[in-house]
């Protein structure tokens, strides 16, 4: 199964990608997360995302497009199949995975749409707090560590990503709604797209999730 998982920031892509990829054994590719990870390490690819990405822009599609196309030459454990969290973000993108997958057992056959409303967006994102050494994702509002600031998991401190500000939000809900929606739109009339209330709370929303997955 070849899943997207889609929705605006804050809309709990992250959190249930962890959930789903456990679920159905899928190869998890966040565009966001490789992005992170060679912006903290300095690499070639993160110098050049890390201008846009720290102001919450889109990193422009001939980088994005080209990481993710090496990062699926790469993938040797194919599992049974993968998710992708965070591409594609443009119709350029949209098609280009197209051509990249085109007639090759990695074309996507389900596409999720997390749905929840801007002013719940603003209040989980500036809540947001991650363990940069686990992965787990908290929010001070609605999921709360047992200690303030450590990982209930692994006892590290958490951190709050660069672009997790009202201001860099701002920014990017109008990447979304310029350049996402249209994506949306765009697979909406293959009939592959399923919306799910995600402003529900996380008990409420996994189950509905895994059987729509299940479909
Ligand atoms: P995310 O963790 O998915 O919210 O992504 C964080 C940031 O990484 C975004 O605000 C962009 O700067 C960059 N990014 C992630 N995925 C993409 C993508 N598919 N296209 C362009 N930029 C991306």
């Amino acid at each position: 199964m070849n899943i997207f998982i889609m929705g605006a920031p804050g809309s709990g892509k992250g959190t249930f990608s962890a959930q789903i990829k456990e679920e159905f054994n899928l190869n998890h590719i966040s565009t966001g997360d490789i992005f992170r990870a060679n912006i903290a390490g300095g690499t070639e690819l993160g110098l050049a995302a890390k201008a846009y990405s720290e102001k919450g822009l889109l990193v422009p599609d001939e980088i994005t497009n080209k990481m993710v196309k090496e990062y699926l030459n790469n993938l040797e454990d194919k599992k049974n199949g993968y998710l992708l969290d965070g591409y594609p973000r443009t119709l350029d993108q949209a098609k280009a995975f197209e051509e990249m997958t085109k007639g090759t057992d990695l074309e996507v056959d389900k596409i999720v749409l997390m749905d929840v409303s801007f002013d719940e967006l603003t209040r989980r994102i500036t809540g947001r707090r991650t363990c940069k050494k686990c992965g787990e994702i908290y929010n001070i509002y609605s999921k709360p560590t047992k200690v303030e600031g450590i990982c209930d998991n692994c006892g590290s401190p958490l951190t709050q990503r660069k672009d997790d500000n009202e201001e860099s939000l701002k920014v990017r809900l109008n990447e979304y709604a310029n350049n996402t929606e249209p994506v949306i739109a765009y697979y909406e009339p293959k009939g592959i797209v399923s919306k799910i209330d995600a402003s529900k709370s996380m008990e409420e929303i996994w189950p509905v999730l895994k059987e729509t997955l299940k479909k």
